[in-house]
Order: C-alpha cells, then sequence, then structure tokens
C-alpha cells in the first residue's frame, strides 16, 4: 500500500485550541507571547525556524539614542528585553552622557547567539506558552458577532492555519513576521528569495492578508558584510572601551551582579578611494538600478546612500564590532550595502584596518512586506478586524527596540481584550512606547520608522533614568509587574520625594570653610546662606558634590541619589514641560465615539472630513496630529462633540 493511500487513510487535520496565536518569533513576537501568556492566556508562537529566536540579524547591539529608553521602558512595563540583553552582554557604554540627562542613552554590544539562546530558554519555560516550529499562511475569521462599541470591524478572528495543514484556533492573533514576508535579498545581481540570514521567508500569508482587505507594501533594510576578525588590522583604528561602571537596562538587575570584562569595539573611516569605488559601481547596485522596490530607512542608509547624499563628507564613520564571544565575526557598522561581492570586497578593503579582509557574509538588502500602521488602533488592533493585532518590523518600523516595544503592548492589549478590559494605550507625554506608537498610526510615514529623541516633545520628562517611575503602575496594573516591584517603585518614589523636601529645608551658612570648600569644586563661596537644593542648582556641584556640607544625609541608593540630582537641577524645565503636558492631556482625553458619523459635522472641511472619516481617531489629540486636519476643523470637531454630549 503506498505511502498517500496510507495518509489518506489515516488523515486526520490538527486542530488545536487556544487563546492567542503569535506569529513571529522575533523581538516583538517573543515580547508579545510572554506578555500573553504571563497574563494568563494559554498562547502558541510561530516561527519558521526555532533556531531564530530573537534572532539579531544585523547590528550586535541593544540600545542607543533613544532605543536605550525604549528596552528601560519596555522593562519597566514588565517585559523581557532589558534582563535578556543584561545576561548576554558583552560591553555596555552609556551614549551621550556629558550631555544632559534627556539624552543619556545606554546601549549594549550583545553575545548574539547567547541572547538569541537565552530568549529562547525564557520562552521554553514560560507557562502558558509552546513554540510551533512552522509557517502561518492564512489567517481565519468570521462575521463579527461580539458587542464592542470601540471597533467598527466587520469581522473577527477564529484562528491560523500552518503550511503543513494544521488549524490553531483562538481568539486573539498577533502579527510579528518582521523582514520574511515575501522577502528578498539583494548582493549585487544576485537575488534569493528567502529571510534574513538565509532563513526560509514567509510567502504565504501575504495573499490571506490581502483577501482580509489589509494593504500591503514592501519596505527594504539593509545590513553590512561580517569579517573574519582575525585579518583585521586593529592597530589602525581607535579603541571604543566600555564603561568601567556597568549600568544595567533592567530596574530589576543587581548592578552588582553584571560588573564584569568587556570586549571592545573599534572605530575607523571611509575615505576618498571607499567612496570612488562606489561612485563608479553605482550602476551595478540594486537600489540605484531600480531593482529594489521597497522603500530604505532614510536614517539608517547605506554606505551608497551615504555617499550619494553627503557627496561633501570626506569619510564617514566605521564601526568595528565583535558579534559575540563565540565567534570571530565582526560586524561593519556604518557600511550596509547591497553593491555585488566584488565590488564590496573592494571598497572595504580600502577602509583602514580592513585592507587584507576576509568577508566571512556578505552585505545584502533585504525586501519584505508590511503593513502601513495606519490600520491600526493606537491598541495595535486592525480596525477592519476584531482580536487581530500587529507589533514590530510589520508595522513599517524599524529596530529591534522598536519591534519589542510594540510587541509587549500589542500582547498586553490582545490579552486585555480577552479579559473583557480596556486597552493599555500609553500617551506621548508619558513615554517613548507613547510616541512610537502614535507616530506610527497617526502619521504618514512613508519609510521604516525609526526612533529618536527629537520625535518626543516631551524628552526632558522621558529620560531613560526614570522609565521606573513613569510606567511601572501600568505593568503593575496589568498584571506583568509584581506587587514587590511595584512596591520598591512607590518606595524609591517616595525617598525622593522626602529627600527633595529636606534639600530645600537644610540652609547652608556662608561660612569661610564653606566657601574654602565650594571653591575647591570651582564653585563661588557663598555670600549669604541658602538651601542646599539652591547650591545643588548650580551647574559646577552636584547632589553628590556637596554631600561633605549635609551631615544629617543618609545614605540614599545610587538611583534615588540620580533623580534628586536631576529633579532638583532641571526643575525649571521640568515643571515647564509638566505644564505643556497638561495642555495637551486636555486634548488627548477627549475621546471621540469609534462610529462617529463625520458627515454629520458642519463646516469640516472636506480632506478634514475624508481623513477622519479613514482615520478614525480614538481622541482629539490624536485628530489633531493627522496630517491635513487643521486647528479650525478640530474646534469644529470639538463644538460637535459637545452638542452630542447634550453639553450645548
Ligand atoms: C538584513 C537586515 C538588516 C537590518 N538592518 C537594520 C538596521 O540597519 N537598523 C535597524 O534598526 N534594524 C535593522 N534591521 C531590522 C531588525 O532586524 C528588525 O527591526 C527586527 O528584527 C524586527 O523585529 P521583529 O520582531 O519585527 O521581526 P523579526 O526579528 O524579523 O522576526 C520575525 C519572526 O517572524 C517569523 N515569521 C515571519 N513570517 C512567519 C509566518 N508566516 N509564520 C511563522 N513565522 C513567521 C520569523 O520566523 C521570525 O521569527 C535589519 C534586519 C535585517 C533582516
Amino acid at each position: 500500500m503506498d505511502t498517500t493511500t496510507l495518509i489518506k487513510k489515516h488523515h486526520t487535520q490538527i486542530r488545536e485550541q487556544v487563546d492567542v496565536c503569535v506569529i513571529g518569533a522575533g523581538h516583538a513576537g517573543c515580547e508579545a507571547a510572554l506578555a500573553c501568556a504571563r497574563m494568563g492566556l494559554e498562547t502558541v508562537i510561530f516561527t519558521v525556524s526555532v533556531d531564530s529566536i530573537a534572532l539579531m540579524p544585523c547590528n550586535p547591539n541593544i540600545g542607543g539614542s533613544s532605543k536605550g529608553h525604549l528596552v528601560r521602558e519596555l522593562d519597566a512595563l514588565g517585559g523581557e528585553m532589558g534582563k535578556n540583553i543584561d545576561k548576554t552582554f558583552i560591553q555596555s557604554k552609556m551614549l551621550n552622557a556629558s550631555k544632559g540627562p534627556a539624552v543619556h542613552s545606554l546601549r549594549a554590544q550583545a553575545d548574539k547567539a547567547a541572547y538569541s539562546a537565552e530568549m529562547r530558554r525564557v520562552l521554553e519555560n514560560q507557562e502558558h506558552l509552546s513554540i510551533k516550529q512552522a509557517e502561518v499562511c492564512e489567517i481565519l475569521t468570521e462575521d463579527r458577532k461580539d458587542d464592542r462599541s470601540d471597533t467598527l470591524a466587520s469581522r473577527q478572528i477564529t484562528g491560523v492555519r500552518i503550511a503543513t495543514g494544521g488549524i490553531y484556533l483562538c481568539r486573539a492573533v498577533i502579527i510579528c513576521t518582521g523582514t520574511y514576508l515575501k522577502a528578498r535579498c539583494l548582493c549585487g545581481e544576485s537575488i534569493t528569495y528567502t529571510g534574513p540570514n538565509g532563513l526560509q521567508a514567509a510567502n504565504q500569508l501575504s495573499s490571506s492578508l490581502s483577501e482580509l482587505g489589509i494593504s500591503l507594501r514592501r519596505f527594504k533594510t539593509g545590513t553590512p558584510a561580517r569579517m573574519d576578525g582575525r585579518t583585521l588590522d586593529y592597530s589602525k583604528m581607535e579603541e571604543q572601551k566600555g564603561d568601567e561602571e556597568i549600568v544595567p537596562f533592567s530596574f530589576s538587575t543587581d548592578p552588582d551582579s553584571i560588573q564584569k570584562e568587556q570586549v571592545s569595539c573599534y572605530l575607523t573611516y571611509t575615505n576618498e578611494e571607499t567612496h570612488e569605488i562606489i561612485r563608479e559601481n553605482l550602476d551595478r547596485s540594486p537600489i540605484y538600478a531600480g531593482v529594489i522596490e521597497g522603500t530604505g530607512p532614510r536614517y539608517c542608509p547605506s554606505i551608497e546612500d551615504k555617499v550619494v547624499r553627503f557627496a561633501e563628507k570626506e569619510r564617514h564613520q566605521v564601526f568595528i564590532e565583535p558579534e559575540g564571544l563565540f565567534t570571530n565575526e565582526m560586524y561593519v557598522g556604518g557600511m550596509s550595502s547591497s553593491l555585488p561581492e566584488d565590488v564590496q570586497l573592494a571598497m572595504y578593503r580600502t577602509v583602514p584596518g580592513l585592507e587584507h579582509c576576509k568577508i566571512v557574509k556578505n552585505a545584502y538588502a533585504i525586501e519584505y512586506d508590511c503593513i502601513s500602521a495606519r490600520e491600526l488602533y493606537p491598541s495595535l488592533e486592525f480596525k477592519k478586524i476584531s482580536g487581530l493585532f500587529a507589533a514590530g518590523q510589520f508595522n513599517g518600523s524599524s529596530g529591534y527596540e522598536e519591534a519589542a516595544a510594540q510587541g509587549l503592548i500589542a500582547g498586553i492589549n490582545a490579552s486585555r481584550l480577552l479579559l473583557g478590559k480596556e486597552p493599555l494605550i500609553l500617551s506621548r507625554s508619558e513615554s517613548y512606547i507613547g510616541v512610537l506608537i502614535d507616530d506610527l498610526v497617526t502619521k504618514d510615514n512613508r519609510e521604516p520608522y525609526r526612533m529618536m529623541t527629537s520625535r518626543a516633545e516631551y524628552r526632558l520628562l522621558l529620560r531613560q533614568d526614570n522609565a521606573d517611575l513613569r510606567l511601572r503602575k501600568y505593568g503593575y496594573q496589568v498584571g506583568l509587574v509584581s506587587k514587590e516591584d511595584y512596591e520598591k517603585v512607590l518606595k524609591k518614589e517616595e525617598l525622593i520625594r522626602q529627600e527633595m523636601e529636606r534639600l530645600h529645608t537644610v540652609i547652608v551658612g556662608a561660612a569661610a570653610k564653606t566657601g574654602a570648600f565650594l571653591e575647591s569644586l570651582g564653585s563661588e563661596p557663598l555670600k549669604t546662606g541658602c538651601s542646599l537644593a539652591e547650591l545643588i542648582c548650580r551647574p559646577e556641584l552636584t547632589y553628590d558634590l556637596v554631600a561633605p556640607l549635609d551631615p544629617e544625609r543618609k545614605d540614599l541608593p545610587r538611583a534615588v541619589r540620580e533623580q534628586v540630582n536631576i529633579q532638583i537641577k532641571y526643575a525649571g524645565y521640568i515643571s515647564r514641560q509638566n505644564k505643556q503636558v497638561e495642555q495637551f492631556s486636555k486634548l488627548e482625553g477627549k475621546k471621540i465615539p469609534a462610529d462617529l458619523d463625520y458627515d454629520a459635522v458642519d463646516s469640516l472641511r472636506l480632506e478634514a472630513r475624508q481623513k477622519l472619516k479613514e482615520f478614525r481617531p480614538i481622541s482629539i489629540g490624536q485628530a489633531s496630529r493627522i496630517s491635513g486636519v487643521t486647528p479650525a476643523d478640530i474646534s469644529m470637531l470639538l463644538v460637535h462633540l459637545e452638542k452630542i454630549s447634550g453639553k450645548v
């Protein structure tokens, strides 16, 4: 009897019943799945390869400017990335430490293999979570039956089908497919239809999404070559060491437990010879030959783009970064490319220290399907399909940290939907995650969106050092932060408040001894007595530096001292931003019913009416940020909302 007859005879389709299906085990999927399972939902996470869980297909680091803020916020909310990098980093550095606290940003070099293995270990040991290596090829839905009033969706989720035929029935699905949907990789004239690192692409799900009325677009990103570190001459580069005192990403990590020996990175530069080789071969670049359809990230340009767009620059920085302790492979940061491999070798070998380099992995560009996140509510749920959520690169963002932050929020909100609770929507005045998601779902992003401090209008309040004070309460409310950890923050807040109060009451006299001490710190002696708080405001002084003038001072934890110092020194700026936030919150607090009839709003301009009907903003604040909606339109809308609420 032949096998097909045998299978036919015994053919029974696998049908599993779970609460949530997460498609993708990248940085978004891991956070989403862990959040759902930790909130008690039976969750299954799919990936095309379990060996690529939390894969870092590009830069070997977590954090950096504004991205460090996202990781700290994610950790404060109960996410995993911060803990994972604290266990697997090989170098750590606080960027912009010489500048103001708003731009201080932690960045850690990761051992990529260890990072992925540790995240896999966490997933494999998480209750309510199972991992399935399979390609999801269809999203299953039916006509909507629930009585929700906060969505206009016509369909609701019932499950997913995998390529091997199995059906997973569920009530929520979170799409975190990253750079895999209909992926193709380009290196000069060579095009391969794979995902990153030669992994299998996911080619079937896109058509299922299109059938559900979800519009897809093509984005692209690129990565540099990886070199055999033994073939590089580091004596021709500037060594970049980590910080002596290592600061953890996670508020749950004991700083003393992570002080260790670190590896170095190296800085070198391109030169005119490099640029000449690139200019001579632009016609062979898939970007400039028009082969690449997808739109690339403006703020993560390829070396070709840099040479063309910044032609006046004589040199570009190149950071040589170790991929891990397990390999000699070195990442050539700042030189991502899709030029042919012969051109790559020639251009890399013009860079000081790389004259004899051997390429282990060619640089390449990858194109993939993704959505415009304007299809989503700020909860990251699709407007068209109840119970369908999305996060990460699939939403049009770029970066591990941006993906992880969205994954956590999508996981929290899919769970809260199934638990019959309101979604967690963070505002742009309280978090970078709020800025990220609001920008993604409100603005017309035509290229991969990367977070930057300049995107956050209230960045002095949204510092990486106070993410726990801002967000721990939400992590506790949704059930991802323990009572113990929450109480630790309440205690920290109380210690800060008490110490701030005390410093305003402790008066320092203008004694000669005090004057001499101040002069030793390069500060003017006092003419009359003043409070310690006033003293700390002097630019050259800090809370720690004036300790000898403060005999009653208690030995407070480093994190409390840091907060006291910042909140005293920047008190004026902070209170000014708080006033701006008060104004901002007024409009944010004005909710708009999901089914508002915009045709009934008098004297709304045509463009605004069309945009508002398409967008369906959830608040006046969000409506005011939609391009094409003017302050005059907002006033009309406010009058209309007053009218329908019977207040006028
Ligand atoms: C070549 C390259 C260069 C990059 N360059 C940069 C850069 O310069 N700067 C930057 O910030 N970021 C860059 N990135 C992006 C960065 O890697 C991503 O932002 C990040 O990995 C996104 O995380 P994610 O969770 O959204 O998706 P990913 O990490 O891509 O994970 C997607 C997951 O989905 C799974 N999957 C996909 N489809 C299916 C399916 N149908 N069924 C089952 N599983 C599925 C995959 O197996 C994988 O586990 C680059 C990525 C690549 C590949």
